[in-house]
């Protein structure tokens, strides 16, 4: 038995904030305090949905009492340990708000910045991303790696942010929504997003160190971001129409193949030489074979990009608004034929 996940279509209030949470026992009371505090300043409406991702520690019974004395937060306990990444989609999945805000358990990311992504979110912004500028965390193992991979996906993602890795950063409703998170893709969410045309924004925020607890990660995360961007690469450029890029290459590898087979049948023709034990007739049959391959590999990829959108009734548009006029009493009398 398995609890079904429950899909918000529609915004019904103001600011959700989503945390996932996995072993941060030490953290939650403080985290409780200083977001109530923050959020409650800020003045809207809002909602705190906490992911419990598996933890072992008293995270479970933690999240439960907080729940049970404040009703705006609300709890979902994993059954396992899925990581960051799924903790934040069934954040995003169960989420409310018109603006969801993403933020660390660990008080990392410090909530009074809450109110400043906000600002710059009323802008007219659909991600606004927090940007440790100061960042408190070992320069080898964490920083350099971090920087390079920010650059890196910068450049292959024309979505140009500092700071990809801080999870402090506020969506537009539709963009959290919007987004298929698998792997460990949280941090690639503007990136993925860029698809949709979304306006990204980027303001220095807060970096604190860990007051409880340590990393969930080690280095091996580094490989894991580096495959995932190799992905979102792919995703990004090649996701609509992967015939487009494989069948351009299958056409040139073919074209240069066939010439080199012409000139040979030519020489051949002309010169009555032989030609079979030429490298260059190895080559060409080659290139020919590979043009092939590649042609039908990007048929075979579009085949399953065409049963992705169409199983999931994808829609191969983002709609930043719709304006109409309401429908009249008449419309809705017309009778369904
Ligand atoms: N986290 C999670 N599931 C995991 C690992 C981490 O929900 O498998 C949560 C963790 O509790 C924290 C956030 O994700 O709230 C970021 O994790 P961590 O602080 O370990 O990452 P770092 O700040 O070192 O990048
Ligand atoms: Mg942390």
């Amino acid at each position: 038995m398995s609890i079904a996940p429950d899909v918000i279509t529609r915004p019904e209030l103001g600011i959700s904030v989503v945390i996932p949470v996995y072993n941060e026992e030490g953290n939650i009371d403080r985290l409780y305090q200083e977001l109530t505090a923050a959020l409650e300043d800020i003045g809207r409406d809002f909602e705190v949905v906490a992911i419990n991702d598996g933890s072992s520690d008293r995270t479970y019974d933690m999240l439960n009492d907080l729940q049970a004395k404040d009703a705006r937060w609300h709890i979902i306990h994993f059954r396992r340990n899925f990581g960051q990444t799924a903790a934040m989609a069934a954040g995003f999945d169960a989420a409310r708000g018109e603006v969801i805000i993403t933020i660390d358990a660990d008080l990392q990311n410090d909530p009074r910045d809450i109110q400043r992504i906000l600002d710059k979110f009323a802008e007219g912004y659909d991600i606004v991303s927090g940007w440790r500028q100061d960042r408190k965390e070992p320069l080898f193992l964490r920083r350099i790696p971090s920087m390079i991979a920010n650059r890196l996906i910068s450049r292959a993602t024309g979505i140009r942010l500092h700071d990809y890795g801080c999870t402090l950063k506020a969506y537009h409703f539709d963009v959290a929504k919007g987004v298929q998170l698998y792997g460990e893709l949280h941090r690639f969410i503007p990136a993925l997003a860029s698809q949709m045309g979304v306006r990204v924004a980027e303001i220095p925020v807060k970096d604190r160190a860990r007051k409880w607890g340590s990393s969930k990660y080690g280095f091996s995360r580094t490989f894991k971001v580096i495959l995932d961007l190799i992905a979102v690469i792919f995703l990004l450029s090649y996701f609509n129409r992967p015939l487009y890029v494989f069948g351009a290459a299958g056409i040139l590898v073919g074209a240069v193949g066939s010439l080199l087979g012409l000139y040979l049948t030519v020489f051949k023709l002309l010169t009555e030489n032989k030609i079979g034990d030429r490298p260059l007739l190895q080559l060409s049959v080659l290139l020919m074979v590979l043009g092939v391959q590649f042609v039908s590999t990007g048929i075979v990829a579009d085949m399953i990009m065409r049963t992705y959108h169409e199983s999931q009734h994808k829609a191969i548009y983002f709609i930043r608004e719709r304006r109409r006029a309401p429908a009249t009493r008449d419309d809705e009398l017309e009778p369904v034929s």
